[in-house]
């Protein structure tokens, strides 16, 4: 599913993303609601050169509501339109193509009043990182199954032009970008939520980073998923207090070796799966607060 990255694959993507840059209106960048600034391509302004953006935070449906419209309000700031989404359930999916017309009308209705322009569908390329959803975007789009599988870059098929309703047409092949890699927090918070690939890091390591950054704000969810009894961490830099959390969760689990211990690769597994799924609710791993 993941993709290893490397500087040549890098230059293929940028180079795949601008050559079908010629041939769009406009540009869907698609990020993971639960870590819209991890989930982003480092460069995007740069490839996107001025394109029309509107910007969807996807599998809305598994992040925490507010912070999700904070992400809004953050990208109204920086001048950027943005929707949220469940591209897999079909939530806010009807209202993209009024979005996008929207992003184009005012360089069309230049055009148009010099003559420049027939009216025509406004042509839509989807970008982002692997395991955002954009294969899912597409097909439901779509409305059937189209979306190009072999998600790697340079991995090229006959592209076709899929019209969704009769205002958008939509690259059936999306433009995959790449990751930040060179934030540690970044890969972290992409290995929590299960785009990075788990043989880079250790299944505990990621559980110890899940419960110090989310236990304290979203504690009510692990009560209540886990049945935990007592407080969260109090001091979530001891790591014996967050080993503690992961214990609970084990026990409370039957994740236990001989001897009665805690066997603490399985507990991670169970709350690592749990917070993926949204069994442990809606979460979000980061603010926009943050990168202001
Ligand atoms: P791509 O690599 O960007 O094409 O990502 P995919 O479309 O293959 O999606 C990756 C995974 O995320 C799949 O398991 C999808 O079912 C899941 N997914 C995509 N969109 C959503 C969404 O909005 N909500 C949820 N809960 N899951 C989603």
């Amino acid at each position: 599913m993941t993709i290893q990255w490397f500087p040549g694959h890098m230059t293929r993507a940028r180079r795949q993303i601008q050559e079908k840059l010629k041939q769009i209106d406009a540009v869907i960048e698609l990020l993971d609601a639960r870590v819209p600034h991890s989930s982003r391509n480092p460069m995007i302004d740069e490839i996107l050169r001025g394109k029309p953006r509107l910007v969807l935070l996807n599998k809305a449906d598994l992040a925490d509501q507010r912070a999700t419209d904070r992400w809004i309000a953050a990208f109204r700031e920086d001048g950027l339109d943005s929707l949220a989404v469940d591209a897999a359930g079909g939530q806010g999916i009807k209202e993209i193509s009024a979005r996008v017309k929207k992003l184009v009308a005012p360089q069309w209705e230049r055009m148009a009043a010099r003559g420049v322009v027939k009216p025509r569908a406004v042509r839509v390329l989807i970008v982002g990182i692997p395991n955002v959803g954009k294969s899912t975007l597409i097909n439901r789009l779509a409305g059937r199954s189209v979306a190009a599988t072999g998600d790697r870059p340079g991995v090229t098929k006959g592209q076709q032009w899929i019209k969704v309703g009769g205002e958008m047409e939509l690259l059936d092949t999306p433009g995959i970008l790449w990751p930040k890699f060179d934030d540690q927090t970044v890969g972290m918070r992409l290995a929590v939520i299960g785009s990075i690939r788990e043989e880079i890091l250790n299944l505990e390591e990621i559980a110890f980073f899940a419960v110090k950054t989310l236990a304290g704000k979203y504690w009510d969810a692990f009560v209540e998923r886990f049945g935990l009894e007592g407080g969260p961490p109090e001091d979530p830099d001891d790591p014996r207090q967050i080993v503690d959390v992961l214990e609970r969760i084990g026990r409370k689990r039957g994740c236990l070796v001989s001897g009665g211990r805690v066997d603490l690769e399985k507990a991670s597994g169970v709350l690592l799966r749990d917070l993926r799924s949204g069994k442990l609710g809606r979460i979000t791993l980061e603010e926009p607060e943050e990168f202001r």
